[in-house]
C-alpha cells in the first residue's frame, strides 16, 4: 500500500520506517524493510503495526544503506509476516503497491520452470520472474524491462539486487510513485508526504514509466523503453 527507497550513503532503515509512517493514513496490515548491505540483501518484516517492525529492527538491526520498504494491505493472501514485502530470493527484494492480475497464469509458468514460491501474494510471480530472467543471463535492467509488459493490472514496484550497491528500479503502472532528488542520495516513495523527510524536490513517474535510481542519476523511461523527462517539482520539505 506504501512504498519507499532509499538510495543512501547512511544506514537507512530508520529513515525508511519513518517515512513509512507518513504513509500510515493509508491504512495496513503489515510491514518491512529490505536493505542491501556489501552486496547482501537482508530483511525484518512484522504483522501488524510499524511499532513491531521497529521492535525486530531494533533486536537485529540493518545497516544497509540502501534500501525499500513497505506498508502492506492484503489484496493476495493473508496478513502475515511471510506475506509481508519486500519479498525476496537470492538475486533480489521487490515492494508493491497494487495487484498483479495474471499472476496465476505466471505462477504456473515459472513452476513449469522449476520456480518454488513461499507465500500466497501476487507480488512474489514479480519476484520470481525477474529472478527467473536473470538466471537466463539478463543483468537486472534488462530483466525488469522484460518483465514489466508481462504485467497485468494496476501496480507500483521497488526493487534492489544482491550485489549491485548503486542500483534501485521502480516502475509505476497504474498507482502513483515519486522520484526524490537529493546531495549524492535518491529516493523513491508513493507520494510527496513520504518523500518530505528526505529531499524538497521530486518527480512523479508518469502511467507506464519505469526509473534506474542510482546514487547519483534517475534514468526515467517511458513504457516504449525511451528516456524521458518528467519535471521536478519544489516541495515542502522536512515538514
Ligand atoms: N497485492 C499485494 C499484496 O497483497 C500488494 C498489496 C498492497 O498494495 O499493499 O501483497
Amino acid at each position: 500500500c506504501g512504498i519507499v527507497g532509499i538510495v543512501g550513503n547512511e544506514p537507512v532503515a530508520e529513515q525508511i520506517v519513518e517515512a513509512l509512517r507518513r504513509l500510515e493514513y493509508r491504512g495496513y496490515d503489515s510491514a518491512g524493510v529490505a536493505t542491501l548491505e556489501n552486496g547482501q540483501l537482508d530483511r525484518r518484516r512484522a504483522e501488524g503495526k510499524l511499532r513491531n517492525l521497529e521492535v525486530k529492527l531494533s533486536q537485529a538491526p540493518l545497516s544497509g544503506v540502501i534500501g525499500i520498504g513497505h506498508t502492506r494491505w492484503a489484496t493476495h493472501g493473508k496478513p502475515n509476516e511471510t506475506n509481508a514485502h519486500p519479498h525476496a530470493t537470492d538475486r533480489l527484494a521487490v515492494v508493491h503497491n497494487g495487484i498483479i492480475e495474471n499472476f496465476r497464469e505466471l505462477k504456473a509458468f515459472l513452476e513449469t520452470k522449476g520456480m518454488r514460491f513461499e507465500t500466497e501474494t501476487d507480488t512474489e510471480v514479480v519476484a520470481q520472474l525477474v529472478t527467473y530472467e536473470m538466471r537466463q543471463g539478463r543483468p537486472p535492467i534488462e530483466a525488469v524491462a522484460v518483465t514489466l509488459p508481462r504485467l497485468r493490472g494496476a501496480f507500483a514496484l521497488g526493487f534492489i539486487f544482491s550485489g549491485e550497491d548503486d542500483l534501485m528500479i521502480g516502475a509505476r503502472h497504474g498507482a502513483p510513485l515519486a522520484i526524490g532528488y537529493g546531495d549524492g542520495e535518491t529516493y523513491l516513495g508513493s507520494d510527496a508526504l513520504a518523500l518530505a523527510p528526505l529531499t524538497d524536490e521530486i518527480a512523479y513517474l508518469e502511467d507506464g514509466d519505469w526509473a534506474i535510481l542510482r546514487h547519483k542519476s534517475v534514468d526515467i523511461h517511458d513504457e516504449n523503453g525511451q528516456l524521458v523527462h518528467r519535471p521536478r517539482h519544489k516541495i515542502l520539505s522536512g515538514s
